[in-house]
């Protein structure tokens, strides 16, 4: 069975009746770049950039991350590299940059919070990552965005990083483009606005999830109550879609949602045509594109959105994938 599935990996993923998926990885490691290369992912589309900042004394320098991620653009030759700027904060700590305690560390100084507040960690982040940008094709995102303001201030600092490297005269590409994590509600809610500023969107099913339905997403006491398809959750996606496709910009899903095959019919239903997952999904999950058949899965959808529980929705989408073999 593996062995089948591994044949896929130069495989394009379209369904039976044509529509196609560009299926990228998640990347948390260097390690986890050979699999997702390994298994035909065509990018990267989250490159978690935490691990990079983790097991270390001190900040790494722009040098130390123009390595690597000049390495990463190499190695994924033509296909898109996104790059998070640091999503420190809530559950995730660094040794020799301690944070204070909090009442609730997820609803509290993290992600971009974090890196506008202490900005030269996001311009020496962003230089690095300019930098690497002539060496492949790469994309910027910035995680945990809640407003325009907040947007608007970290492309200020891209915009510092740009001018330091041109009074450097050292090159990179001018017309690169960010985006932006949807994760917390707000955002979803404000798709629209954000998608004048921005040049594409990244779902983050993982947090958006816990957000919109006041749910921690490690609290194992509550587990059954982190539902993905909750009908809230949908409207969220719905939201976030329309608004991406209002303004002409692409969306992918890059939360573990996109790694569950049965959310194909979602992301047909909704015009998603990019997801990034584990490594390990990717073969997984292009087996059951393959097997799809489009019209069905919109049909399917849509009467996803009309139901009223995510238990309704979650066997629904069950039974269906069982008929799609
Ligand atoms: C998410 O929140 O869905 C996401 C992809 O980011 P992370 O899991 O790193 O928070
Ligand atoms: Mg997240």
């Amino acid at each position: 069975k593996k062995e089948q599935l591994q044949l896929l990996s130069s495989v394009d993923a379209v369904t039976k009746d044509g529509a196609k998926f560009r299926l990228a990885a998640n990347m948390n490691s260097l390690k986890e770049l050979d699999t997702a290369l390994q298994n035909g992912a065509d990018g990267v589309g989250l490159f978690r950039t935490e691990f990079l900042y983790m097991d270390r004394s001190a900040f790494p320098s722009e040098d130390e991350q123009y390595e690597v991620y000049r390495q990463v653009a190499e190695k994924t030759g033509g296909s898109p590299v996104v790059i998070r700027t640091l999503d420190i904060g809530g559950d995730k700590q660094l040794e020799y940059f301690p944070l204070a305690e909090e009442e609730n560390p997820v609803l509290g100084y993290r992600g971009i919070r974090i890196t506008l507040d202490q900005s030269e960690l996001l311009q020496t982040q962003l230089t690095a990552i300019l930098r690497a940008s002539t060496f492949g094709k790469v994309k910027i995102l910035y995680p945990m965005i809640s407003s325009v303001d907040e947007l608007k201030m970290a492309n200020e600092v891209l915009q510092l990083a740009k001018e330091d490297l041109d009074s450097r005269g050292v090159p990179y590409d001018a017309e690169i483009e960010a985006g932006i994590m949807i994760e917390v509600p707000a955002a979803a809610m404000i798709s629209d606005l954000l998608a004048e500023e921005c040049d594409f969107f990244s779902i983050g099913t993982n947090d958006l999830v816990q957000y919109v339905l006041a749910v921690d997403r490690m609290n194992e006491q509550i587990a059954q109550m982190y539902q993905p398809f909750h009908p809230a959750v949908l409207r969220m996606l719905r939201t976030t879609v329309d608004a991406a496709q209002g303004a002409g910009i692409p969306v992918s899903v890059c939360g573990e949602l996109a790694g569950d095959e049965r959310a194909i019919p979602l992301w047909l239903g909704l015009g998603v045509d990019q997801l990034s997952m584990s490594p390990l999904s990717l073969l997984r999950v292009k087996h059951r594109i393959l097997n799809t058949s489009a019209a069905e899965a919109r049909e399917e959808a849509q009467a996803c959105f009309r139901l009223r529980s995510s238990m309704d929705i979650e066997q629904r989408l069950s039974r269906f994938a069982a008929t799609q073999q």
